[in-house]
């Protein structure tokens, strides 16, 4: 198996599972009973809270950990509108956001809120002056993403906490695509809030965090105990956070081999892709750009249908078109940038792990080569551009 989607989730690293196996069977005692072998596992948990932290400069009493971003996402979002409800209602985000922060904000509308999407340009990256513009004085919260998980376009993410310091707006970023990818700093950033998540980084699924800054009044999400410092409650995940621990440690010890190297196969990817493919195109910045995303549009062909050859090759990826109820909705992010509904149902994302190898870049486009060529043969569309606009020697290029 080729593994190309990266984005979607990660292989637990082998560290990481020798981190995590003690306390399924061994130290399992619930981290906040008062023996000494709780106490163990609770030591193991604020270590991971300081791993965790010191990836983007926060203090480690500023991390609360939860089952994953989305949850981060609701928590942040929805608490912070609740906790500043007497100031105003207005919230400001971005039009390419994850779901869990898009959902979040439509289930916020509902609730009497207005929320204004800003857009992007055609690269992906946030129009800082139409966020500017955006801004009103009952305006409570601006959540931008650190990195879109589509086309890994990185956002202005300091100029962005400027502008919203300066209006005296609380500031959250998803920073699930970039916590240990790329350098974060919760102060240089001034960021109030930011989501992240285990599975992005290796860690297991189910696990996340939300950093809050210490003194942002925001209100608890879940209801019970009184684990995180009563804020979040639960039994802890010892497993898990300690597992978020460990890929934290590993991310901010390599960050920077790890994302030299996926940066080259990406190019590398990239490059044979635009040379060899005709057709196609990049999606999202070409330098702004998370180290590990490529995302391609392929005219004349179906995503979905490139996906389902690409497996039958054993390769995973995946598209900018999720189907869903039924309905083959375009993706937004896609749609926001500017591309037609046709060029957003030929997209292809594939994203890379410091674990790729150029080995499986050259199987992988050799494969989507052959693929790509057979989805045209077949394609009346195809066909039909032949005939009328273009020459063979055009399109063998
Ligand atoms: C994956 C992802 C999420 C959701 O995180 P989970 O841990 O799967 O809940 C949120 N935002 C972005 C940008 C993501 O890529």
């Amino acid at each position: 198996m080729i593994y190309l989607d990266n984005a979607a989730t990660t292989r637990v690293s082998e560290e990481v599972f020798e981190a995590i196996k003690p306390f399924f069977c061994e130290q399992y005692a619930n981290p906040s009973a008062i023996y000494s072998a709780a106490g163990r596992c609770m030591a193991a948990v604020e270590a991971a809270r300081r791993q965790a932290a010191a990836l983007v400069g926060a203090q480690s009493n500023e991390i609360y950990f939860t089952s994953g971003g989305s949850e981060a996402d609701n928590w942040a979002i929805r608490a912070a509108a609740e906790a500043n409800q007497g100031k105003g209602r207005h919230i400001i985000t971005s039009a390419i956001e994850h779901h869990a922060v898009l959902h979040t904000c439509k289930a916020l509308e509902k609730q009497g809120y207005e929320v204004t999407y800003a857009g992007v340009d055609e690269n992906g990256v946030l129009r800082l002056e139409e966020l500017e513009r955006a801004i009103r004085p009952d305006t409570i919260l601006i959540t931008v993403m650190a990195a879109n998980n589509e086309i890994g376009t990185i956002q202005p993410l300091a100029e962005i906490g400027a502008l919203a310091k300066k209006h005296g707006i609380l500031f959250h970023t998803d920073a699930v695509q970039a916590y240990g990818h790329i350098p974060l700093d919760v102060d240089a950033m001034q960021i109030d809030m930011l989501s992240a998540s285990g599975h992005k980084l290796h860690a297991p699924k189910g696990t996340g965090l939300l950093y809050i800054r210490r003194g942002v009044k925001i209100g608890s999400f879940i209801y019970g105990g009184a684990q995180e410092r009563s804020r979040r409650a639960g039994t802890l995940n010892t497993a898990g956070i300690v597992g978020m621990g460990e890929a934290a440690r590993l991310a901010r010890e390599r960050m920077e081999e790890n994302a030299r190297r996926e940066r080259e196969l990406r190019d590398y990817l990239i490059s044979r892709v635009l040379h060899e493919i005709p057709y196609s195109r990049l999606n999202g910045d070409a330098d702004r750009r998370l180290p590990g995303n490529a995302n391609f549009s392929f005219r004349f062909v179906e995503g979905e249908s490139v996906l389902i050859l690409l497996d039958q090759q054993g390769i995973c990826a995946s598209s900018g078109s999720a189907c869903t109820s039924g309905a083959l909705d375009p993706s937004h992010v896609l749609l926001a940038i500017g591309l037609t509904h046709e060029a957003a149902h030929g997209s292809l994302r594939l994203t890379l792990s410091a674990e790729n190898t150029r080995e499986e870049l050259d199987y992988t486009v050799d494969r989507l080569k052959e693929i790509i060529k057979r989805l045209r043969d077949m394609s009346p569309l195809y066909e039909d551009f032949r005939k009328h606009n273009r020459t063979e020697a055009e399109y063998v290029q």
